[in-house]
């Protein structure tokens, strides 16, 4: 069905937004306030004027005017029914069989804009942000090179999704800035910590996904509605500051190393755009408790990868590649698990997945594993290496999904490397 659909909008190929995707996001017009849109190829469609303007009648709505907000709380706490109604509503509208927007190049001209004329803000005011450890590889890697093959992985690691309550009031969309930090390091063979830049300044490859409705304080989310708590995925660089981190996370892990920055992109991809790439999560051994096993459960196809240009550099060289689905732990399973002793989640809340590495060399998530501690440099085209991340250096990661056709994509999420104050 969905490889039928097409739009009266002119889509390449290899758009990461076709009418199949329409993923949610906030932008602010020149001269107008921020309000929600979806994106369509290189357009965004403004959903605050074409609701002032009556085609979006949504029962769940009701009265309210739920796009004209600088942020998604209000459409993302109403739940599954609603999205899937708009989504649905909006690519009729935008089908190439429907007239009233093709034929209208008044209306036309009042609810879409070019994506390169507006400024992408935050889908959500995020209340609380959550990072998990969730990838296999990239928990074997770091635990090989900090303790040896023998005992990479923690005892608890594979009956429970590890994870850390994050920092919300830093995360930035794409396309700001990072400030390396500074802060207490300890080099190896010092007997005291000194205050300085941060030396090993790196990035980590993630996805995150946005809580829609919330639930209860003391009203655990039972796997197999965990689904119905999620709205949809960004991508995610969770910026970090590696000598920094070793110093300070034992024993309560990440603190200042991972609170000075965390950028996500733009565009909120729904879980409904998704559903042609959900795949059955591979069995686990051992099995998890049955708080943690769902009737279905599953991990999605989603291509991923990320580029670093330096300041010499004219473009960016992809670094590495790997796929969301090599993650060991589901979304659902993660869910499950931040609430089962009672915590609430509430809507524009955001849980990471953690860095996301695959089997391979090449496809590791983040400098740590990939340069193994700075012990194999990554060269660049043009004969630079690097080690960790340097001033000037411009780090991006992209995804999509590929369908027959289309892709469903997340577009990027990128940020620059300032040097650290004073
Ligand atoms: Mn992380």
């Amino acid at each position: 069905m969905s490889n039928s659909l097409r739009s009266f909008i002119d889509i390449a190929a290899d758009s990461h937004f076709p009418i199949q995707n329409l993923p949610f996001g906030i932008f602010k017009p020149k001269n107008a306030t921020a309000r929600a849109g979806i994106a369509i190829g290189d357009l965004i469609l403004d959903l605050h004027v074409l609701e002032e303007k009556g085609f979006l009648r949504i029962p769940e709505f009701g009265a309210r005017a739920v796009f004209g907000a600088d942020s998604l709380n209000a459409f993302l706490s109403l739940g599954r029914p609603a999205w899937r109604r708009t989504r649905e509503l909006l690519q009729h509208l935008l089908a190439a069989e429907t007239s009233d927007l093709r034929d209208n190049s008044e209306l036309r001209e009042q609810v879409f804009h070019q994506q390169s004329d507006v400024t992408m803000q935050l889908p959500a005011r995020i209340g609380d942000y959550t990072d998990f450890y969730s990838s296999f590889h990239h928990a074997h890697n770091v635990g090989t090179m900090l303790r040896g093959p023998e005992t990479a992985l923690m005892p608890n690691w594979k009956w429970l999704p590890v994870g850390y309550h994050g920092r919300a009031s830093s995360i930035v969309p794409s396309g700001t800035d990072v400030r390396r930090p500074r802060g207490q390091i300890k080099l190896p063979d010092a007997t005291s910590p000194i205050f300085a830049a941060s030396r090993s300044l790196d990035f980590e490859l993630e996805t995150a996904f946005l809580i829609g409705p919330g639930n209860s304080l003391g009203e655990p989310v039972p796997i197999d509605r965990a689904e119905e708590h999620i709205f949809g995925m960004v991508l995610m660089n969770d910026w970090s500051a590696r000598d920094v981190q070793t110093w300070e996370y034992q024993p309560l892990g990440p603190f200042l190393a991972k609170n000075f920055c965390t950028s996500i992109s733009p565009w909120v991809v729904t879980l409904d755009a998704l559903q042609p790439f959900r795949r059955p999560l591979p069995p686990q051994d051992p099995e998890p408790l049955s708080y943690l096993r769902a009737e279905t459960d599953s991990i999605y196809d989603i291509e991923l990868e990320a580029r670093l240009q330096t300041a010499s550099m004219t473009e960016p060289h992809v670094i590495t590649r790997t796929n969301f689905r090599h993650l060991y732990w589901s979304m659902s399973q993660q869910l499950a698990h931040h609430t089962v002793g009672g915590c609430n989640l509430q809507p524009g809340d955001l849980l990471a997945s953690g860095t996301i590495s695959g089997p391979t060399e090449d496809s590791r998530g983040c400098m740590l594993e990939l340069t193994w501690r700075g012990a194999n440099p990554i060269s660049l085209p043009g004969g630079e290496s690097r080690k960790w991340l340097e001033d000037g250096d411009t780090l991006t990661i992209g995804g999509y999904a590929s369908g027959d056709g289309y892709r469903v994509g997340f577009g990027k999420v990128t940020g620059k490397v300032l040097p650290a104050v004073g």
